[in-house]
């Protein structure tokens, strides 16, 4: 079986659908596992998640998702984030609400645990570093965790005591089996690499091993939308800068 791994997709609908067109061509998948934040940025909150559950996804809440039902407030949301999030909040339909309200913080399937942040605070953490990916590797039981919410793809590997870090650049594919790790697919609406083509993966259980991709999709189509909107300046410039 073939597994799509997708996290932070922030209402990017063209980023989206180049992601699902990119991984058929890489010969499809079964099912989708989603990582979260799947609103919030970008300028297609409503149309990402109608087109998400089509897909009948395993998928947990981010941040984002909650913030934009009012499940968790804004606080700590920088302000664009938090503007952005009030323009969010008016473009969901009822239907739209109760499928946020309904996501878990945490699911297992097969040997993977699925979070936004990190399996300690999987809302809020974000695993970018060795030592907070080491003190996360006791905070769940499955051989694997995904994660989203750094937007960065990289991938942490257990080694006794120590933690081994590496980015995962587009073809690389990482041979499963061996040790525990914690993998990031990177975000597909709002990669933040400094590579600005949307970032996902697939898990193909078969042979063992989770293959990462990146694809470039429609940018001025993205922005133009967010520009129509009157999302902030600083959203619209940054998913062009990949930062
Ligand atoms: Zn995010």
């Amino acid at each position: 079986m073939k597994y799509l791994i997708i996290a932070d997709i922030h209402a990017n609908l063209e980023a989206f659908q180049a992601v699902l067109e990119d991984a058929c061509n890489h010969g499809g998948f079964g099912h989708v596992w989603c990582l979260g934040d799947v609103v919030g940025y970008g300028p297609d909150p409503s149309a990402c998640i109608s087109l998400l559950r089509t897909l009948d996804p395993a998928c947990v809440c981010g941040n984002h998702d909650l913030a934009a039902v009012g499940k968790i407030d804004t606080g700590d949301f920088n302000s664009e984030a938090a503007g952005a999030n009030r323009w969010t909040s008016g473009q969901l339909s009822d239907d739209d609400r109760d499928f946020l309200l309904r996501l878990p913080n945490v699911l297992v399937r097969d040997d993977f645990t699925l979070v936004h942040g990190s399996p300690r605070l999987p809302l809020w953490e974000y695993i970018a570093h060795a030592f907070t990916a080491c003190d996360n590797f006791a905070c769940f039981d499955t051989r694997y965790c995904l994660v989203g919410h750094t937007h960065v793809p990289f991938v942490f590997e257990q080694e006794g005591i120590s933690v081994n870090e590496g980015y995962m650049g587009n073809g690389d594919i990482l041979k499963l089996g061996g040790s525990r790790l914690i993998v990031n697919p990177g975000g597909v609406g709002q990669p933040r690499d400094r590579d600005p083509r949307a970032s996902y993966a697939i898990y193909d259980s078969e042979e063992g091993a989770l293959y990462h991709y990146r694809v470039a999709y429609d940018i001025e189509s993205t922005q133009a939308k967010m520009e129509k909107e009157g999302l902030p300046e600083f959203l619209i410039a940054r998913i062009a800068r990949g930062v």
